[in-house]
């Protein structure tokens, strides 16, 4: 019989925890003749009763383990956590607010047992309640990443999905400290197949993301996996001088047929201010690379893991 590890990262998710397991036990219930399960939910530093739930979850049912951050490192340091935490066969990695329906794990396992798929995950149709300017962006985000890095990255994916131990050692061999899960399951490749679904209202609680994190995200998204905005200033670099070398061989004519009358400072005031933002904003690029990699090289730990479900035992 297969066991199915299920990762599940919660930050401040006192609220829907209950909710999440109660579902969650129904899918387990259902599957009892093709699977046994394993929980890890991982506590990313939340400031309400979570851990406490999960101490509670982890007392009186052994399939639930739980891993408890420092601090908040952010749910990719979670899903990471979880990730090198599991020991099951098949790995899914879920959002604790029910977002992703537990019951589509059922034919994930399904697709996977065939032998053809090495992951299964899930993809939302749609995008019923979030803000039209939110759509907006999330679109022209895919957009651009797609154009800008070699791997592609599908629009409306989820982080829900259910992968082979396979593809979990190849995720793992990637260790980088800025981590993209989007882009990380992409790179290492694998056959996926993608199951869509009508997006699902949080059960309760409140959503992590505001527009700012969702922007900084997506930046730390297309940095991660793309090196083509640093072609950017290169590329600017060449057209500004060949606009350069047109103006000198136009003024240049100008001056030899008309004479110099003393003109223009407006237009040049606006040349400067141009080029002085073109150069701040290369350089800005530039400064977001430079710092990944110092990021990078200092070696940092992910996540730091205060305490574990093997704590319990000991107190
Ligand atoms: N999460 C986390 N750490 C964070 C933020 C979020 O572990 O710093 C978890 C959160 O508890 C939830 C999942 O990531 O299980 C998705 O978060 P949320 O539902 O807020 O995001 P949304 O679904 O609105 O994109
Ligand atoms: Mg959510």
């Amino acid at each position: 019989m297969k066991k199915i590890s299920i990762v599940v990262p919660c930050y401040n998710e006192e609220e829907s925890l209950h909710y999440f397991y109660e579902e969650m036990q129904k899918i387990v219930k259902e599957m009892s003749k093709k699977a046994k399960f394993e929980f890890i939910f991982v506590n990313d530093g939340s400031k309400d009763k979570t851990l406490n739930i999960l101490r509670e979850l982890a007392t009186k049912d052994k399939s639930v383990r739980y891993v408890s951050f420092s601090r908040n490192f952010g749910k990719e340091a979670g899903i990471y956590a979880g990730l090198k935490t599991a020991t099951g066969d098949y790995i899914a990695t879920m959002d604790a607010d029910l977002q992703d329906p537990p019951s589509l794990l059922i034919e994930m396992f399904d697709t996977l047992e065939s032998g053809e798929y090495d992951c299964c995950a899930a993809k939302q149709t749609s995008r019923n309640g979030y803000s039209p300017l939110r759509k907006f962006f999330t679109k022209c985000f895919y957009k651009i990443i797609n154009k800008l890095s070699n791997i592609e990255m599908v629009d409306g994916a989820r982080d829900f999905r259910l992968f082979t131990r396979q593809m979990l050692d190849s995720i793992l061999e990637l260790e980088e400290y800025n981590r993209y899960s989007k882009g990380i399951f992409s790179f290492v490749g694998y056959n996926t197949k993608w199951i869509e679904f009508e997006n699902q209202e949080r059960v309760a609680g409140v959503t992590k993301w505001n527009f700012w994190k969702l922007f900084v995200y997506a930046i730390e998204g297309i940095i991660s996996f793309s090196t083509s905005p640093l072609l950017i200033s290169a590329f600017i670099g060449v057209i500004f001088c060949l606009m350069a070398f047109i103006m000198v061989v136009v003024i240049v004519i100008k001056t030899l047929c008309f004479g110099d009358p003393v003109s223009g400072w407006p237009s040049l005031a606006c040349i400067i201010l141009f080029v002085a933002g073109i150069q701040l904003f290369c350089l800005g690029i530039m400064g977001l690379y430079l710092s990944k990699t110092y990021l990078e090289t200092k070696k940092r730990p992910i996540y730091i893991i205060k305490e574990t479900e093997k704590d319990l035992e000991n107190k």
